[in-house]
């Protein structure tokens, strides 16, 4: 398991943030979400930096759907971001911790009426609009509230980019933004003065998650810096604020090969440059909207060895205190992860096992065949990188209740959110 930002080893013990991963265990049981918080603000502090937010007011949105516990939110408005959301439910969160509500970005495709409502009432800096159905709903309840709000217009830029490729088609098949191809964008564009509640100071657009190349970004800035230009000079509309999206990709396991964040963002605002020297507009501000790259290395979790099953000339599977329901990744789309023995470091390694969740399906498998050291019911296992979209996308699904989330920095350990308790998971019930 490759070592992540202040990760070390003493002895054969893992510490992250100067705290022992015996010490976590024995203090917070397992399974445990362990956030370092260090590496997460060197991943901010390195956006702010090489996105060029002092010098060209360009803005850092971090994604909030990867990892959205209100001590993230506060962490994230220290460090100067802006923070998306996409349901009302992470709005509320992000109200709730004190979060300056101009520097929040309102994403999604199908924001109910009640959501917009609440949007716009607390104040969102931003409503990405995705379609004419939410234009609409938009201008009326902003009416009714006297309220002016504005927006960018999401687009689907025909560019999909997956982990190690990506394809550019005209027309492409998405339940997200307005399509360049099928006029939908032109119409709203055309009609956009007639809302008059509504002001169009943007244009966004997302081209997938965990991309390695920087190459589908450039050719996403080259299509929007010339939409840019033809809005302008067809329908007088100056765009001045262009939103990139997010999706830059992280290290999982051996074969995944990122940038840094440095790399990524010079190449970007380089392309950026160039083009609108090109064809002679002026540079809009730019927002990017990093989620995963920003908290997937900085989240670990640690779980407690059960069952060691051999099952000779097959496979052998190793047992956890979790599975998918604190980490839905590797179930739902195959993600990768690397692990140790947070109690064995330094040690050979010499065996092959298959570690397993304990819920009762047999595709509750966290990893498939992953050389450990010498394993034995109660060791602490340890998967790294699960900082994004493992907690925020947990569930209570056999009933297992969620683990508890601790921060490490400086040798000291802070709990931020709670383990659930078998009372938690009743309090919505109503029994008679
Ligand atoms: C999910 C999402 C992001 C963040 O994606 P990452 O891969 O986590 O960086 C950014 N913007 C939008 C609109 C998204 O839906």
């Amino acid at each position: 398991m490759k070592l992540q930002g202040t990760m070390s080893v003493k002895g054969n013990e893992l510490y992250i943030g100067g705290v022992g991963c015996k010490e976590l265990r024995d203090k917070y049981k397992t399974p445990l979400y362990v956030f370092d918080e260090e590496l997460v603000r060197n991943n901010c502090k390195e956006y702010i930096k090489h996105f060029k937010v002092n010098e060209n007011k360009n803005r850092v949105a971090y994604a909030g759907k990867a990892f959205l516990p209100i001590y993230m939110c506060k962490l994230i408005a220290e460090e100067g971001l802006y923070l998306d959301v996409v349901s009302g439910g992470e709005l509320f969160t992000v109200y709730k911790s004190g979060f300056p509500m101009e520097k929040v970005l309102f994403h999604g495709n199908n924001k109910t009426i009640d959501e917009i409502e609440m949007g716009v009432s607390l104040g969102v800096g931003r409503f990405v609009v995705d379609n004419y159905y939410e234009l609409e709903l938009l201008q009326s309840i902003c009416e009714q509230k006297n309220k002016i709000q504005s927006i960018y217009f999401r687009i689907t830029p025909g560019i999909e980019a997956h982990t190690h490729d990506y394809i550019q088609t005209g027309q492409i098949d998405s339940k997200f933004g307005f399509a360049l191809s099928n006029g939908d964008l032109q119409d709203a564009l055309e009609n956009i003065k007639k809302y008059e509640n509504i002001n169009l100071v943007g244009l966004h657009a997302h081209i997938g998650s965990q991309i390695f190349d920087v190459a589908p970004y450039l050719d996403e800035v080259e299509i929007m810096m010339n939409l840019v230009k033809e809005i302008k000079q067809q329908h007088d509309i100056n765009i001045e604020e262009v939103d990139l999206g997010g999706g830059v990709g992280v290290y999982y396991t051996e074969s995944d090969e990122p940038k840094t964040i440095k790399e990524f963002c010079s190449e970007i605002i380089k392309k950026v440059d160039d083009v609108c020297k090109d064809i002679n507009i002026s540079v809009p501000i730019l927002i990017i909207e990093p989620g995963r790259s920003i908290v997937a290395n900085g989240g670990s979790t640690i779980y407690t060895v059960g069952s060691i099953k051999d099952i000779k000339d097959v496979r052998t599977y190793v047992s956890v205190d979790g599975g998918m329901t604190d980490n839905i990744r590797p179930s739902l789309y195959q993600a990768g992860y690397e692990c140790s023995i947070a109690n064995k470091m330094g040690i050979d390694k010499n065996n092959k096992v298959t570690i397993a969740g304990k819920c009762c399906e047999s595709g509750d498998i966290l990893i498939t065949d992953v050389d450990v050291m010498d394993i034995e019911s109660g060791d602490i296992l340890i998967m790294s990188s699960t900082g994004a979209y493992g907690y925020s996308m947990s569930s209570n699904y056999n009933k297992i209740i969620k683990p508890a989330v601790v921060s490490v920095k400086d040798g000291k350990s802070k709990l931020i959110c709670k383990r659930e308790s078998f009372e938690d998971l009743l309090r919505l019930e109503i029994a008679d």
